[in-house]
C-alpha cells in the first residue's frame, strides 16, 4: 500500500483568495481509545474528502470521511463494530489572536491532516460500542455471556459457594 498522505503543504496548492480545492486523500489512522479499550479503525486507510477554500487572509477546511471501528463489546467483550462518520471544519486566519480562528492543525502553511483526522474520528465515536443494542452482558457470578443463555442456568443463588460467605464476613469487619 502506498504511503498515506498526512501533511498538506498549503503553499504548494497556491490557491488565490476566493479559490477552493477539493482533495480525496487516504489517511491511515491509529487505533482509537474508547472506555479504556483500544479500537481499530477500518479500513486501514480511510478515504477522506478535504475541501480547502481561501477566504480573505486565511484558509477554511472541511473534512469528511466514513469509517468503522472494531473491537470488544463494552458489555460482553465479544467482537463488535460500528460505522461512524466524520464531518468537521477548521478555520485558519493568518492575522488574528482569536484561538477560534487559528486551527491547531495548521503550522507554517502546513495542515496536519493525519492528526486532525484522528482527533475528529475520536470525537465522532459512539458513546457505547455494543455487539448488539440489547446485549445482556456477562453474568456477574460466573462471567459467562448472558446472550443466548438460558436464564435458569445463571440462577446461581440455588447453590451458594461457601467461600463467598467467608469473603462477605471478611468485608464486614
Ligand atoms: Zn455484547
Ligand atoms: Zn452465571
Amino acid at each position: 500500500m502506498s504511503q498515506a498522505t498526512t501533511i498538506i503543504d498549503l503553499a504548494r496548492l497556491s490557491l488565490s483568495h476566493g479559490e477552493g480545492r477539493r482533495l480525496e486523500l487516504p489517511v491511515r489512522l491509529e487505533p482509537l481509545e474508547l472506555g479504556g479499550q483500544s479500537y481499530a479503525v477500518m479500513p486501514e486507510a480511510v478515504e477522506t474528502t478535504l475541501e480547502i477554500s481561501r477566504p480573505s487572509g486565511g484558509y477554511a477546511f472541511h473534512l469528511r470521511f466514513p469509517f468503522r471501528i472494531e473491537g470488544p463489546c463494552m458489555r460482553c467483550l465479544e467482537g463488535a463494530s460500528k460505522d461512524a462518520e466524520v464531518d468537521a471544519r477548521e478555520i485558519f486566519q493568518e492575522h488574528t489572536d482569536d484561538e477560534e480562528l487559528r486551527s491547531p492543525y495548521v503550522t507554517d502553511d502546513e495542515l496536519d491532516l493525519g492528526r486532525w483526522a484522528h482527533d475528529a474520528a475520536a470525537l465522532a465515536l459512539p458513546v457505547q460500542l455494543l455487539c448488539r443494542p440489547d446485549c445482556a452482558g456477562l453474568c456477574p457470578v460466573c462471567g459467562e455471556s448472558l446472550n443466548d443463555a438460558d436464564p435458569a442456568e445463571h440462577e446461581h443463588e440455588s447453590e451458594p459457594d461457601p467461600r463467598w460467605d467467608k469473603l462477605r464476613e471478611l468485608k464486614l469487619e
